[in-house]
């Protein structure tokens, strides 16, 4: 039976490691600030708003909501943007993505400050990643990589199979892996003969959204099982991309959904508010 890698445990334990620092930095003045843009009333959106005010209360960080109408144009949400930019206290902007279709989404991330960006969407950060020499990683792929760590398995010269090519997982999480030395292969819906290569992996982190799709058969015994997946079925059940019962029966570790890589993004967010105050410092940023 595959070892579980609890997300949420680590999570805590990130979050505790954090509160400690934003401790010290409060004795030099300094209190780190993530204001989260919210455009119209999508329920899943608000539920991972409040989670993440919720863990920046945890830990000390003030935050601020901004709740924005459905029908606000582009200008209003731009200007509200470059504001935040200006804010001397507002160290992190987040724009919760999707945002209505009338928007365009990519002006409006870049729009943010590249050093206040803590999702690291900008094209600045994108690039940045591509270089290997970033202030920020994007959250999700950040915390696959800290659940491969608490796996203790060793990344050089593995074989790396990622499930998926979105600009804010599968990509981010190929450089990641290859950074760390990984022998990596991204796959999609245009991939051939999936199960083959999914077979090969050693590391296998999956990101498409479709529910329980990676099966026992599609994996080699011993496999690290990351899954980003989380999908809603009829029943109201929440479910990865990968068929959890199935595949702990022949993984060395797996992490479950709920409660493995989606409390990592939170926590990796504010990490990454945290790091934009050092960011921000090199370029007199700060108050
Ligand atoms: P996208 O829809 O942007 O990307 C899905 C990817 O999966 C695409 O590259 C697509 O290929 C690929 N894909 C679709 N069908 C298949 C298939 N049959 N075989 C192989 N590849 C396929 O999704 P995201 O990356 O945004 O999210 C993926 C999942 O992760 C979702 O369930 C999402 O909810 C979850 N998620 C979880 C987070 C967390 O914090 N835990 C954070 C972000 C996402 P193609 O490019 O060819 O279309």
């Amino acid at each position: 039976m595959a070892k579980i890698l609890n997300g949420k445990e680590v999570a805590t334990r990130i979050k505790s490691e954090l509160k400690s620092e934003v401790d010290k930095l409060k004795k030099t003045g300094v209190i780190p600030g993530l204001a989260v843009v919210l455009v119209g009333n999508d329920p899943a959106s608000g539920v991972y708003v409040n989670a993440k005010k919720k863990a920046c209360a945890e830990i000390g960080i003030y935050s601020e909501e901004h709740l924005l109408p459905e029908n606000i144009q582009m200008e209003e949400l731009l200007n509200l943007i470059k504001e935040l930019n200006e804010r001397k206290e507002i160290n992190g902007i987040l724009v919760q993505l999707p945002i209505p279709k009338h928007l365009d989404e990519e002006e409006v991330i870049n729009t943010i400050n590249p050093l206040k960006d803590v999702d690291a969407f900008h094209p600045v950060n994108v690039g940045k990643i591509m270089l290997g020499n970033y202030d920020f990683l994007p959250c999700t792929p950040a915390g696959v990589m800290e659940l491969i760590k608490e796996a203790g398995v060793e990344i050089e010269g593995k074989e790396c199979v990622i499930v998926g090519r979105s600009n804010i997982v599968g990509k981010p999480q190929a450089m990641l892996l290859l950074q760390k030395h990984g022998t990596v292969t991204v796959c999609h819906s245009r991939t051939k003969n999936l199960k083959e290569v999914c077979k090969r992996a050693d590391i296998l982190v999956a990101a498409v959204g479709k529910p329980q799709m990676i099966k026992a058969d599609m994996v080699k015994p011993g496999v690290i099982i990351i899954d980003v997946g989380i999908n809603r079925l009829e029943n109201k059940k929440l479910v990865g991309d990968v068929d959890f019962e199935g595949v702990s029966n022949v993984a060395a570790a797996i992490t479950p959904v709920p409660g493995g890589v989606g409390p990592m993004t939170i926590a990796m967010l504010m990490k990454n508010t945290v790091k934009a105050i050092y960011a921000q410092s090199k370029y007199n940023l700060l108050p």
